[in-house]
């Protein structure tokens, strides 16, 4: 088991069972894209179900997203930068794209899915191991790489984007939004299915289906406590139809000459974000909580709040800086007093 999955196995259970036994029989879990994907349902046999469903969309959402497997749709579509050519995408990937592009206009290019050639240098993505931190020109060139400004896309049809990659070596990676838009694809088809309570969990991006039990209001869910003090840092209601997603730095990093890089890089200047040591964003959707989980992560609480109230008012968030402390944490948005509980005894 790679040192991801096993991480994901405790965060999954942390994320979405909240402290429930791990074999729940209503409770399921599969490795997928990655990482790990449970579902939560009322019954053993709904959550069957649910599985089943959910199974057959990441697996396709794999074929389209994944940097890891040349063969997928992104990894094609990233061979052709550099030659003139304007691929048309399919219908998630234009979708996913434009959003993605969204964000990063929003935030100036701090959420940038050109991020690829500033992640590889830093030993991300199945890149040889970094041994020092890379050098002003190494990370100038990366910059160069992730200059958003240059990519287009060009609607070609109701559904569907064409993309031209200027530069040769330039490099899209939708990591920090793709499980969203894949937990949505599994939620709209749950719903169209006819189920009626479920909690969906993929990797830390989690969307909810009516309630946990009659009259609970959604499901309680935690955020886990990013210094390992007790498993859950707080506890919040997740209502009916709302997605949450946590950015984190303590799960996929690097560690240089003895220090620990996170893999979220700031995109405007091709270093690994430090200060932060997790953030969770509650959205109407996954994606954009997906999305907004890294952009947040990025901008800190300052900037971030203003980010919040300018663009997504809709949303809410919480940092924790990597302070050693999670009593110095910071929220925005409309959060409810009744819908969320910090739990500050260890
Ligand atoms: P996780 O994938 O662990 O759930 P995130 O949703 O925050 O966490 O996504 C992190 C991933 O986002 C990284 O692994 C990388 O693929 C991508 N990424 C890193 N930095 C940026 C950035 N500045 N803009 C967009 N994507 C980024
Ligand atoms: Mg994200």
């Amino acid at each position: 088991m790679n040192h991801r999955l096993s991480f994901w196995l405790l965060a999954s259970f942390l994320l979405g069972g909240c402290g429930q036994q791990l074999h729940q029989s209503n409770r399921i879990q599969w490795p997928t894209m990655g990482t790990i994907a449970s579902v939560r349902c009322s019954t053993p046999e709904d959550a069957e179900a649910a599985k089943r469903y959910c199974e057959t969309i990441f697996q396709r959402q794999e074929t389209i997203f994944s940097v890891w497997d040349g063969s997928s749709e992104l990894s094609q579509l990233n061979l052709t930068a550099g030659t003139g050519a304007a691929t048309a995408c399919s219908k998630d990937l234009s979708h996913v794209l434009v959003k993605a592009m969204t964000l990063c206009q929003e935030s100036e290019g701090a959420f940038n899915p050109l991020i690829g050639p500033a992640l590889r240098i830093w030993g991300f993505n199945g890149a040889s191991p970094v041994h020092q931190q890379p050098g002003n020109e190494e990370i100038a060139d990366a910059l160069r790489l992730a200059d958003w400004r240059q990519l287009h896309t060009i609607q070609s049809s109701t559904n569907s984007v064409s993309v031209q990659i200027p530069l040769q070596g330039m490099k899209l990676d939708l990591g920090a939004i793709a499980k969203g838009y894949a937990v949505d694809q599994a939620y709209a088809t749950l719903k169209s299915a006819g189920c009626s309570n479920l909690l969906i969990n993929l990797g830390g991006n989690l969307r909810a289906i009516g309630e946990s039990g009659k009259d609970n209001g959604g499901w309680w869910t935690g955020i886990r406590d990013p210094f390992g003090k007790r498993q859950v840092f707080a506890r919040f209601l997740l209502r009916d139809g709302e997605a949450v997603a946590t950015s984190g730095n303590y799960e996929r990093f690097v560690t240089i000459q003895g220090r620990r890089y996170a893999h979220i890089i700031d995109g405007r200047t091709g270093i690994p974000v430090r200060g932060m040591a997790g953030t969770s964003v509650v959205a109407p959707s996954a994606e954009l909580a997906d999305g907004l989980s890294t952009t947040l992560f990025i901008l800190g609480v300052e900037k971030g709040t203003e980010f919040l109230t300018r663009y997504h008012p809709e949303c809410r968030a919480i940092w924790i800086p990597d302070t050693g402390k999670e009593t110095d944490y910071a929220i925005a948005g409309n959060w409810q007093p009744n819908q969320l509980e910090i739990l500050d005894k260890p």
